[in-house]
């Protein structure tokens, strides 16, 4: 049985989904695509094979789409991940679920009242191969009790002139709060966040505060600390280690050739998430359709969403109020529940 797909939001990784799922996604068809920029939507439609359609709203409720792939604006997630689900189809919603935690909460009454999981959320971290590997490391308990997590996350250069110091939070390091959640487990809670911020960088824009330096605290007593670079300029670089008290263990690097030269072994570094991740986002699409066909979705949930919403908007309120802010999720609901 193949999947027909239809995607909202033909830009940067749109187009990668799109790719990814004719090419490297047993049993899955994109049949459908829309995007705000027509000509853009027109020329990926006719390389596709795909139908191209004025209004999302019809793509969506199209009898040949099956499922719903939303990599369009933030802005429009909550819209269009709300529409799918009215119309009873499984969605794959790009990062973030919405742009308030009110936002995704409102998703989550919407897809609880269909009786079933229906979303999917694009947290591709948790499919790549060195995040699996130390989260086994941890499960397996050679590390002991994790007591601290360095994490950081840096980019070349901000992902445009758009880009805003609130985006650093809420668009990249939503990817750090939900990976934490998958490597020390989801029952150990965030309790509270600061966010700091050293002198600026010099290759920052002045309207940009970068970087940034959040501590969040777990349930059990875990410490975290998370740095977001945006302009660090020497390339892509994820990196975490979790301290244990009977050792450490770091996330690899994407595995490279070594090279010896002038003096000095060195490896590359990825410039950018599309080079760093590639395979974690054939792994995440491969998942994404196989749950459809079995009917149960295991990915990342609108739960785990509204988490890593509510978790950025307590870091931004710290760097406004200089306070150490307390986070309170509330309760998972049952329906979420793993
Ligand atoms: P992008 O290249 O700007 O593409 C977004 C596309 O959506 C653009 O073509 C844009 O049109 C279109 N669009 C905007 N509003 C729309 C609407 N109302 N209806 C239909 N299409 C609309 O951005 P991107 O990098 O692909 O990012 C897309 C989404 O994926 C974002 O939510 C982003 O946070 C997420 N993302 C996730 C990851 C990850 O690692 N999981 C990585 C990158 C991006 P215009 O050309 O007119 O702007």
């Amino acid at each position: 049985m193949s999947i027909n797909i239809g995607v909202i939001g033909t830009g940067g990784i749109g187009q990668g989904h799109i790719e990814r799922l004719n090419n490297q996604t047993a049993d899955a068809k994109v049949v459908a695509v829309n995007d705000i920029n027509k000509e853009t939507a027109a020329i990926v439609g006719e390389k596709y094979g795909a139908k191209v359609y004025d209004n999302p709203h019809v793509l969506i409720d199209a009898p040949d789409v099956d499922a719903i792939l939303v990599a369009s604006w933030d802005p429009t997630h909550e819209e269009f991940c709300t529409a799918a689900i009215r119309a009873g189809k499984p969605v794959f919603c790009e990062k973030p679920l919405a742009d308030t935690s009110e936002g995704c909460k409102r998703i989550m009454q919407e897809e609880m009242k269909t009786g079933k999981r229906l979303l999917f959320l694009g947290f591709m971290r948790r499919y790549d191969a060195g995040y699996r590997e130390l989260r086994y490391a941890i499960e397996s308990g050679r590390l002991g009790n994790p007591l601290i997590l360095h994490c950081k996350h840096r980019n070349m250069h901000p992902s445009g002139a758009a880009h805003t110091t609130d985006m650093s939070v809420t668009g990249s390091l939503v990817h750090e709060f939900d990976v934490i959640r998958y490597l020390i487990g989801e029952d150990d809670p965030y309790i509270s966040a600061q966010l700091v911020c050293p002198r600026r960088a010099k290759y920052a824009d002045e309207d940009l505060i970068d970087p940034q330096l959040i501590y969040l605290e777990t349930k059990s007593g875990i410490r975290i600390n998370l740095e977001t670079f945006v302009n660090c300029h020497y390339g892509y670089d994820v990196q975490c280690e979790v301290v244990g008290d009977e050792a450490s263990a770091s996330l690899p690097d994407p595995s490279h050739i070594q090279v010896r030269e002038a003096g000095t072994i060195g490896f590359e570094i990825k410039p950018s998430w599309q080079d760093r991740f590639p395979e974690a986002y054939v792994v995440e699409m491969n998942e994404w359709v196989s749950d459809i066909k079995s009917g149960i979705v295991t990915g990342p949930s609108a739960w785990d969403g509204y988490v890593t919403a509510k978790v950025a908007e307590c870091c931004i309120e710290s760097r406004e109020t200089k306070q150490i802010v307390p986070i309170d999720l509330g309760e998972c609901p049952a329906f979420y529940k793993k």
